[in-house]
């Protein structure tokens, strides 16, 4: 068996162990990226889902929110985050909620047409100005060594922002600050991607709507250009450029904590190794991986958290038509467009997956990146008005999926869902790949663990976390940056940290500046 070392080895080239071997590269250390798939990105990547069919979706996450532009500047990455115009559409009736970010007006009509009058529109603007306010504290801290509890309500500075964001379940701040059930609805879905919970007890639905407001400071989900795929693209050429090595096809078999010694085996295909096992030591060993993935290379037993979405990709030859004639297609489906989730509507589904059943009108979103990148687009399907659609479906736990008659269940009745909110069937706007197949993709929370390697088919490797240590006082429980874990060579550096979760290169930047000594 060869033998090497390096300062730093990295287990995955997710987008966070990019950030982190890029800084570490940087910093002079000398680095090796192992990833077990034959491409490095993770979560992040762009394919072509159909074939023959030249669409590159950004095949799991789709919109950047949370990358720190001071990360952006630091390592020098060139993107293209492109802001969108309209937040949201949601069809209510024959009506509609439209968020237009330049048009105030018309977002006030629209309020006025489906709330009957201007009230919940304050409520609106109050709540969104105290968002503001705590993302422009918040985000920051997000680079540095973690703050205590205290020290985080500090630097809020606001004790009613802390207390409807940070103590009091987010459903009842909701339900009191809002009147109409659309809005409640529009308003709590941040609260729920990705994560099971009940806004109206549960704290875990505050977390996931903090980490969905304070991204970089302001809270906007940009489209990437050239879809997620170019922003992996961008940090493994970064990193490279710096000197770190990666190599793809490489599998992380074990991790020794005591020694530092990793096994790994090649598995690309025709690999020149014939799948021997190797083993490189690292100085520090870093785990972009799900923290139950961490547990069992290092023998330890894992805890299999549970993921709760259905992901749907799509191409369709056109964009649907809508029922509501204040609206375009372009416009609504260019924001998120809320298909049933109103706040009782997410409500029933939640009770009704809860008792493990799969949802009779299941809450959904969707969104046509090609509306703001027709880069992603070959020339032809642009010529044609093809667009991509992608759907996250809510309130789909794994446990639901143990029958695989559940899956067919859950995509008949989402996509009869879809068909309740528009003036047509979404099955007639699919494109047909050369092979008669309807462009259509569908992920369980099964799926995702079998194709993408998360545990229970969790987007976010666990459940999300406080930005602040469990204790008062510098650094709290978890270590000063969040991504220690009982190891002291062994560090976590993926979207399981502390502060981890989404599109954002906070774990791979802190767990760098952990290694560097940065605390
Ligand atoms: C359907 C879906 C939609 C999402 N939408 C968004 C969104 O729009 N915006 C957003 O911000 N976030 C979104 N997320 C969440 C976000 O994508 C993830 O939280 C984030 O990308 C995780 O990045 P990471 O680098 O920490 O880990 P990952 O991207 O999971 O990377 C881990 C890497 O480790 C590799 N690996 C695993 N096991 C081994 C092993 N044994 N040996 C070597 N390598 C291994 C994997 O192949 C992978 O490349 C979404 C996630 C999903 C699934």
């Amino acid at each position: 068996m060869p033998r090497s070392h390096y300062d730093v080895v990295i287990a995955g080239a997710g987008h966070n162990g990019l950030v982190a071997a890029a800084y570490l590269a940087g910093a002079g250390r000398r680095v090796l990226v192992l990833e077990r798939l034959g491409h490095v990105g993770g979560l992040a990547v762009s394919a072509r889902a159909f074939p023959g069919v030249d669409a590159r979706l950004s095949r799991y996450s789709y919109l950047v929110s949370l990358l720190p532009s001071k990360i952006v500047k630091e390592l020098g990455l060139r993107l293209d985050l492109r802001r969108r115009r309209f937040s949201s559409y949601t069809p209510a009736g024959g009506t509609g909620l439209l968020v237009d970010n330049e048009d105030a007006a018309r977002t006030a009509a629209s309020f006025e047409a489906v709330t009957g009058g201007r009230r919940d529109l304050d409520a609106w603007e109050r709540f969104y100005a105290m968002t503001a306010h705590v993302a422009r504290r918040v985000a920051p801290t997000l680079l540095d060594p973690l703050p205590g509890r205290a020290d985080l309500r500090g630097i809020v500075g606001d004790e009613e922002a802390w207390r409807d964001l940070f103590e009091r379940p987010i459903g009842q701040v909701v339900d009191e600050r809002f009147a109409d059930d659309t809005v409640r609805g529009v308003v709590l879905t941040d609260a729920l991607i990705g994560t099971f919970a009940d806004p109206a007890a549960d704290l875990l639905a505050n977390r996931c709507f903090l980490y969905h407001v304070i991204g970089d400071g302001t809270g906007d989900w940009n489209v990437p250009v050239g879809g997620m795929g170019a922003v992996t693209a961008e940090l493994a050429d970064v990193a490279r450029r710096r000197g770190a090595e990666i190599r793809t096809g490489a599998e992380v078999l074990a991790v020794d904590p005591g020694t530092g010694e990793v096994t790994f085996r090649d598995v690309s295909p025709g690999g020149q190794d014939d799948g021997a096992e190797q083993v490189v030591t690292g100085g520090k060993v870093l785990a972009n991986l799900p923290p139950a993935v961490l547990a069992r290379l290092l023998g330890e037993t894992p805890e299999t958290p549970e993921g709760a979405q259905l992901k749907i990709n799509m191409v369709l030859s056109r964009l649907p038509r809508l029922r509501d004639p204040a609206v375009t297609p372009a416009e609504a489906f260019s924001g998120t467009f809320h298909i049933n989730e109103s706040r009782d509507q997410l409500a029933a589904a939640y009770a009704q997956a809860a008792a493990g059943r799969v949802p009779d009108l299941p809450p959904a979103e969707v969104y046509c990146h090609s509306l703001t990148d027709p880069s992603i687009l070959g020339p032809e399907l642009r010529a044609a008005g093809a667009h991509t659609m992608t759907l996250f479906g809510l309130h789909m736990p794994a446990r639901l999926f143990a029958d695989p008659a559940a899956k067919r269940e859950a995509l008949a009745r989402t996509l009869a869902s879809i068909d309740s909110v528009l003036a047509e069937p979404i099955g007639d706007c699919l494109l047909r790949a050369p092979s008669g197949e309807p462009c259509l993709e569908a992920k369980t929370p099964l799926d995702l663990e079998r194709d993408a390697g998360l545990p229970g088919g969790h987007i976010f490797h666990r459940d999300l976390s406080w930005p602040y240590g469990e204790e008062d006082g510098p650094g709290g429980h978890g270590g000063p940056w969040g991504v220690e874990t009982a190891h002291e060579r062994v560090l976590l550096c993926g979207a399981g940290a502390r502060r981890g979760g989404g599109v954002s290169g906070i774990p791979g930047h802190n767990a760098a500046m952990a290694v560097l000594g940065h605390a």
